[in-house]
């Protein structure tokens, strides 16, 4: 394969030129970070499982017409995207008190919300992502008040279709974090959702035992990390064919 620039690398995912103007290709490592990077380590198989959980929970959304950056997965670590100019915000959406809610309120973990709640941290490592009110977000210019229209609305939208989509296979969706972006095509900019949604970025508990199947699972060095993730994997029907066997997928290509 050509040599590809690298545009990018993250703690998750490295992005590279596209093949086409306008796409990039997002590709999906082993390497997990927790608690700001303080926590580091790798999980092997998770970039190929994230790219196959995330390519079809994007496809699924795009079913209901949410528009996402996602165009078609290349290989068992890449995908093929739009280019978009990321919004630095994290969208955290929670229906179940978990993680930083319950340490900053005193809610204890597990508890049930009255209502899904909305929080937007600002997207800035140096500051620890800290978390914003939509004031923040439109005063300093990160996203205009319609942006934040759509967003909330998408946001609320994905939320309810990924709740019920997770149920239906004995999984409860406790929380997530989603990113957007603003997708220019000819006179038109609409906003997109972006990055991914995988283990990593949600709290998933096994419906029936509350069991984590998800990045907690590192977070708390609690094992069975790979074991989870693909655990989710396959109750979502989307175990890679070669199952376990060959989870670390082809090299990188530079
Ligand atoms: N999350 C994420 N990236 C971050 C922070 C949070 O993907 O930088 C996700 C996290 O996996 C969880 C949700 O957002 O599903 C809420 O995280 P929380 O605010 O409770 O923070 P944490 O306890 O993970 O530090």
């Amino acid at each position: 394969m050509a040599r590809r620039r690298q545009l990018y690398e993250g703690k998750a995912k490295i992005l590279f030129e596209g093949p086409e103007p306008g796409t990039l290709v997002q590709y999906f490592k082993d390497d997990a970070t927790a608690f700001n990077a303080q926590k580091k380590g790798t999980i092997t198989g998770k970039g190929v499982l994230n790219n196959r959980i995330s390519e079809f929970l994007m496809i699924k959304l795009a079913e209901i017409n949410i528009p996402t950056h996602f165009i078609r997965r290349l290989n068992m670590r890449e995908q093929l995207i739009k280019e978009v100019e990321i919004i630095p915000v994290e969208v955290v959406v929670r229906n179940i008190a978990a993680g930083s809610l319950s340490s900053r309120l005193g809610i204890p973990e597990g508890t049930r919300l009255p209502r899904s709640i909305v929080e937007y941290y600002y997207k800035n490592d140096q500051l620890g992502d800290p978390m914003v009110a939509e004031e923040h977000i439109t005063a300093f210019g990160w996203a205009t008040p319609p942006d934040m229209d759509d967003i909330v609305h998408l946001t609320l939208r994905i939320n309810d279709f990924l709740t019920g989509l997770f149920l239906g296979v004995g999984i409860t969706l406790v929380d997530f974090k989603i990113e957007f972006g603003r997708l220019f095509e000819n006179e038109d900019m609409r906003i997109v959702l972006a990055d991914e949604i995988s283990p990593d970025n949600c709290r998933l508990w096994d419906s029936k035992t509350n069991e984590k199947m998800d990045k907690d699972r590192f977070r708390r060095d609690l094992g069975k990390i790979e074991e989870a993730y693909q655990e989710v994997a396959r109750r979502l029907g989307i175990l890679p064919e070669a199952g376990t066997r060959d989870m670390k997928g082809p090299e990188m290509m530079q």
